[in-house]
C-alpha cells in the first residue's frame, strides 16, 4: 500500500468525547469514526487490525475442529420466547416490528439461532460432537455504551456453540476452547488472564472470562501471589481461618446509640472498630425474606447468595419490610430475635464479642457472640478484597483491573431443554445435546490491545495486529537515490509477504513521523540521504527508543525476520 493512497484521516487534537486512551487513540489516528452512540464506523487502519484478529481466532478454532458459518442479525421473536428469553432479556434487546407486523429483535447473542438449527439437521450421535462458530455482528442496547468500541452497542462478536452427546464430552469441549483461548490471545500478543467466572446454577468451574491486564479495565481481578488461583470479583472466594468454638453466650447488653445507624456511626460512637460490628442485611427473596451477616467492613456478594439460595429474584427490603421482620426501624437490624433464615458469611465465626443492632430505634447490642442467635449456616459470602487468604494455599489475594476480551461457558442442557434440541444415542434412545457457548469481542480485543500498548506518541501494536508491519519512510522525496531503494525495499518485502506501506507522502520527514508512531506501525525503515551515502538504511522499532543503522543490502532479511519471530509464540 501506497500511504498517499490511504485513508487514514488522522486528528491532532484530543477528542472530548472520549474517556480512556484505547478510545482517543483510536480516534486520533483514523482507526474509527462514530455514527451514534455506541456505533461506529471502522476506518482503513482499524479495520486492518481488526481483520488479523479475526484471523487469529479463525485459524485457532478451525484448529480445533470448529466451523464457521454466518447467522443472521434478524431473528424472530418465537424463537426466544421458545428460551424465554423474549421476555428475561430485557431492554438490551431491541426489538421491532415488520411490515407484516411479526415481531424481530437483532441479535445479542446467537444460542436460539443455533440450537435451532442443530435440532433441525443433527439427529444421531454420530453427528456429534459439533462446534460451530461466526464471526457476526451483535447489537445490544447497552444502559452505558462507552470508551467507543470497547462496549459499543453495535459490535463485532466471534461466537461458538458446542454440542456434545454428554459431560465428559461437552468438558473435552470446553477444554478446547480454552486452549485455542489461550493460543488466540498470546499469538494477539496480549498480557492475559483466564479467570474463573460465575456459572449461576449450572455450578462447576466451567465459565472462564479471559482479561486483558489492564488499570483502565471495568472488571476487577482477584489473583493469588503465590498459587495460580485467579477469579473476577463475582466468583471469587477468600480462604477462611477457622477458630475453635468457644462456647460464651449471654453475656451480650443492650445499649443506646441516639441516631447512629451506619457501620461507621455506631463504630466510632461506641469506640470500636467497625470489623467489631456484625451487619444484618435484610433481603426480599421470591423464597422469602432473609437476613444476610456480614462483619460491618464488608459488603455481601449478591450473586453467591443467589446461587447459595437458587434464587430467582434477590433485592434489599425496604423500611417497610426492615420494620415487620425485625420490629425496629432501617438501620437497627440485628439477628437475636429474628424468626427469619439467617445465612451468615464465614467470617462471622471467628468474631467474638461484636455489635450488632437491638431490632428497635436508638439501640445496639454489645458483647454478642455466635451462639447468641442462630443461622442456617457459614457460607462464603462476602465480597473479596486485597489482602484475603487464598482458598487455594496460604497465599495472599491481590486485586487488578481487567478488560474481559473472552468468556467461555458449560451451557449444559439449559438450551436443548427449553428448545427440545435431542439425538438418539447408541441404543437409539433420545437425549438432550449437552452445550456449550464462546464468545470473544473482536472490537474490544483491538482497543484492549491499545490499552496495553501506547505512549505519549500514539499506539503501540503488537506487530500480530497492527495495521501494518513496516513502515518504509523516505525521508526526502526529491533525492531520487533515496526514492529508487524505497521503492526496492517495499516491493521486496511485498514480495517476502510482509505487510509493508510506503509513505511516499511529500510531507516534512517530521509529519511522516508522527504519523507512522500515531497510527502504530511497529517497525520503520527510513532511508535518508546521509546514511544512504555510507550504505546504509535505519530500522526502528516502535517500542524501543534507539534505532539501528543496518546495511542496505541486510534490510529485508533483518525486517522478515523480525517480523516472523515476533509473529511465533
Ligand atoms: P460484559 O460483562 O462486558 O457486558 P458480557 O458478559 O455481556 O460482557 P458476553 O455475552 O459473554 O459478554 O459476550 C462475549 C464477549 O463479547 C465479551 O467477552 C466481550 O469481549 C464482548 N462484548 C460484550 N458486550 C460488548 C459490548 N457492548 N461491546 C463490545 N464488546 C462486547
Ligand atoms: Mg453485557
Amino acid at each position: 500500500m501506497l500511504f498517499s493512497k490511504m485513508f487514514i484521516p488522522t486528528m491532532k487534537e484530543v477528542p472530548k468525547e472520549a474517556e480512556v486512551v484505547s478510545h482517543k487513540l483510536m480516534l486520533r489516528a483514523g482507526y474509527i469514526r462514530r455514527l451514534a452512540s455506541g456505533i461506529y464506523t471502522w476506518l482503513p487502519m482499524g479495520l486492518k487490525s481488526l481483520r488479523k484478529v479475526e484471523q487469529i481466532i479463525r485459524e485457532e478454532m478451525n484448529k480445533k475442529s470448529a466451523q464457521e458459518i454466518l447467522m443472521p442479525v434478524v431473528q424472530p421473536k418465537e424463537l426466544w420466547v421458545e428460551s424465554k428469553r423474549w421476555e428475561k432479556y430485557g431492554k438490551e434487546l431491541l426489538r421491532f416490528v415488520d411490515r407484516n407486523d411479526r415481531e424481530l429483535c437483532l441479535a445479542p447473542t446467537h444460542e436460539e439461532v443455533v440450537t435451532d438449527l442443530v435440532r433441525r439437521e443433527v439427529k444421531s450421535y454420530k453427528e456429534l460432537p459439533l462446534n460451530l462458530y461466526q464471526i457476526q455482528t451483535k447489537f445490544r442496547d447497552e444502559i452505558r455504551p462507552r470508551f467507543g468500541v470497547m462496549r459499543g452497542r453495535e459490535f463485532s462478536m466471534k461466537d461458538a456453540y458446542s454440542f456434545d452427546m454428554d459431560e465428559a464430552g461437552a468438558e473435552r469441549s470446553y477444554m478446547d476452547m480454552y486452549d485455542a483461548y489461550v493460543n488466540i490471545f498470546k499469538r494477539c500478543g496480549l498480557r492475559f488472564k483466564p479467570v474463573e467466572a460465575d456459572t449461576g446454577q449450572i455450578g462447576g468451574s466451567f465459565s472462564h472470562e479471559f482479561m486483558v491486564l489492564a488499570d483502565t479495565g471495568e472488571d476487577t481481578i482477584i489473583s493469588c501471589d503465590t498459587c495460580g488461583y485467579a477469579a473476577n470479583l463475582e466468583k471469587a472466594e477468600a480462604g477462611f481461618v477457622g477458630r475453635e468454638k468457644r462456647v460464651r453466650n449471654g453475656n451480650y447488653m443492650r445499649v443506646e446509640t441516639p441516631g447512629q445507624r451506619k457501620v461507621e456511626e455506631v463504630a466510632s460512637f461506641l469506640q470500636v472498630m467497625p470489623d467489631k460490628l456484625l451487619k444484618t442485611m435484610i433481603y426480599r427473596t421470591d423464597k422469602g425474606v432473609i437476613g444476610v451477616l456480614v462483619k460491618g467492613d464488608r459488603e455481601i456478594n449478591e450473586t453467591k447468595l443467589v446461587n447459595l439460595l437458587s434464587l430467582d429474584y434477590l433485592e434489599l427490603a425496604d423500611a417497610y419490610t426492615i420494620e415487620e421482620v425485625t420490629g425496629g426501624p432501617l438501620g437497627f437490624s440485628g439477628p437475636i430475635g429474628l424468626k427469619i433464615p439467617l445465612y451468615a458469611d464465614s467470617d462471622v465465626q471467628s468474631m467474638e464479642d461484636f455489635v450488632i443492632g437491638g431490632n428497635e430505634e436508638d439501640v445496639h447490642v454489645v458483647d454478642v457472640n455466635v451462639d447468641d442467635f442462630k443461622v442456617e449456616g457459614f457460607y462464603a459470602l462476602k465480597v473479596v478484597k486485597d489482602g484475603d487468604l487464598c482458598p487455594k494455599c496460604k497465599g495472599t489475594l491481590l486485586s487488578t483491573r481487567g478488560i474481559e476480551v473472552g468468556h467461555i461457558f458449560k451451557l449444559g442442557l439449559k438450551y436443548s431443554e427449553a428448545m427440545n434440541a435431542t439425538f438418539l444415542d447408541k441404543d437409539g434412545k433420545e437425549r438432550h445435546m449437552v452445550m456449550g457457548c464462546y464468545g470473544i469481542g473482536v472490537g474490544r480485543t483491538v482497543a484492549a490491545a491499545i490499552e496495553q500498548g501506547y505512549d505519549e506518541n500514539g499506539i503501540v501494536l503488537p506487530i500480530a495486529i497492527a495495521p501494518f508491519e513496516v513502515n518504509v519512510l523516505p525521508v526526502n522525496n526529491s533525492h531520487a537515490e533515496s526514492m529508487e531503494l524505497a521503492d526496492n525495499v517495499y516491493k521486496a518485502l511485498m514480495n517476502k509477504n510482509i505487510d509493508v506501506v510506503m509513505d511516499d507522502r511529500d510531507e516534512r520527514p517530521g509529519v511522516k513521523f508522527k504519523d507512522c508512531d500515531l497510527i502504530g506501525i511497529p517497525l520503520r525503515v527510513t532511508i535518508g540521504e546521509r546514511n544512504l551515502k555510507e550504505g546504509y538504511v535505519e530500522l526502528k522499532v516502535r517500542n524501543e527508543k534507539e534505532s539501528q543503522k543496518i546495511k542496505k543490502e541486510d534490510i529485508i532479511g533483518r525486517v522478515v525476520s523480525y517480523v516472523e519471530e515476533s509473529k511465533s509464540v
